[in-house]
């Protein structure tokens, strides 16, 4: 059985993509067999390892609207061990035509089903939103990651995200833990960066991963060149804190 991991938070531009990329990038490189799932109509995480929006024939909106198996919708990517189901901007209209059908919140759950078997880790980009495309993230996922960026107001909204988690855990997955708790793009030259930190600390206590990942201009370089940070500049910050994050989640199980 695969370990399911949906990296949500509602709030945009928090880091969500960046680290469901290179946290699949850095499980890959240390040997697990990683599936990424992209399931924003911004297709971010899908162009982040190498798959241009011409090599992609169905994405996973076939999955949940189409019921298409997934089998048929993986492709592999430029990062050895690690595959994806793309998203496409045809996913947009999925939230809304989910609505009526049934078993609307469980479908991503009955494709991955089909396929866990093959790998180590399934790693899930959410949109920010708390839809149905997120729920049928949190269903699907026995673990959810939460990037939070050190900012003013790093809290805001955190609430909203897991009271939704819980009515996961009560209605659709019992099985749904917090994996962890993800600082992100810290300016270590700020005092806020270290408020934040303690302020995160102090609400979620151990649940909150020791890899931080800094502000890294390679790190927001990379996507532009399709590229996974441990591909694009393994030797950056950025990759060796991915990598120590990656081992983290290793490490919980
Ligand atoms: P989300 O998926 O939550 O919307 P992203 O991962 O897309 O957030 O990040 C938002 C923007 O910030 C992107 O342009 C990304 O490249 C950039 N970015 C993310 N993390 C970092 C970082 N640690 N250092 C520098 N830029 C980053
Ligand atoms: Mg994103």
């Amino acid at each position: 059985m695969a370990n399911i991991i949906a990296v949500a938070n509602q709030k945009g531009g928090v880091g969500k993509t960046t680290t469901s990329v290179n946290v699949s990038a850095c499980l890959a490189y240390l040997g697990k067999k990683v599936l990424l799932v992209d399931i924003d109509p911004q297709g971010n995480a899908t162009s982040g390892v190498g798959i241009a929006k011409g090599d992609i024939e169905h994405c996973v909106y076939n999955i949940l609207v189409d019921d298409r198996d997934a089998e048929e919708i993986i492709q592999e990517t430029i990062v050895e061990n690690l595959h994806v189901i793309p998203s496409t901007i045809q996913l947009a209209g999925a939230e809304i035509e989910l609505v009526p059908t049934i078993s609307r919140e469980v479908r991503l759950k009955r494709a991955l089903m089909k396929v866990e078997k093959n790998y180590d880790y399934i790693i899930i980009d959410c949109p920010p939103s708390l839809g149905l495309l997120t729920i049928n993230s949190l269903t699907a996922a026995n673990a959810v990651l939460i990037p939070v960026q050190c900012e003013y107001y790093a809290l805001e909204g955190l609430s909203q995200l897991l009271n939704t988690v819980r009515l996961v855990q009560k209605h659709l997955n019992v099985d749904l833990e917090i994996e962890g708790v993800l600082l992100t793009m810290l300016d270590a030259r700020t005092n806020l960066g270290i408020q934040v930190i303690e302020e995160v600390k102090k609400y979620f206590q151990e649940k909150v991963y020791r890899a931080i990942i800094p502000r890294n201009v390679r790190l927001g370089e990379a996507p532009s060149h399709g590229k996974p940070i441990i591909v694009y500049d393994p030797k950056s910050r950025g990759a060796e804190v991915y990598l120590d994050l990656a081992k983290e989640v290793l490490g919980n199980g």
